[in-house]
């Protein structure tokens, strides 16, 4: 977790240790209101979608990198050679949802 991001009474801790201000009046007056009219209803079925989306970003993140998936279209993403054009003969990773996603990378 980014240090920023606390438990329960951690908040406390984080806002303490800063020191010189950062914003403005009128900066964190626009901020709160910025916050109170994004803000979904605080609820237990807001908290369990919340644990969801977190749990699928970690889940990405610790995904290893040989299982890799189209950035695009989700789609593992399968090692191919190229027929033809100046990189023939060379290796490259595209989507195997080809050719309904295009998406490709250089072999790293
Ligand atoms: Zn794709």
């Amino acid at each position: 977790m980014p240090d920023n991001v606390v438990n329960a009474s951690g908040y406390i801790r984080f806002i303490k240790c800063k020191i010189q201000p950062i914003l403005s009046d009128s900066e964190i007056l626009a901020i709160c209101a910025k916050i109170e009219s994004g803000r979904l209803k605080p609820s237990i079925k807001t908290h369990r979608e919340h644990v969801r989306h977190v749990t699928t970003i970690v889940e990405e993140k610790q995904r290893p990198a040989d299982v890799n998936s189209c950035p695009k279209c989700g789609k593992p993403m399968m090692l191919k050679t190229a027929r033809r054009g100046p990189n023939q003969g060379k290796q490259f990773w595209g989507c195997s949802g080809f050719p309904r996603c295009k998406m490709f990378s250089q072999k790293l």
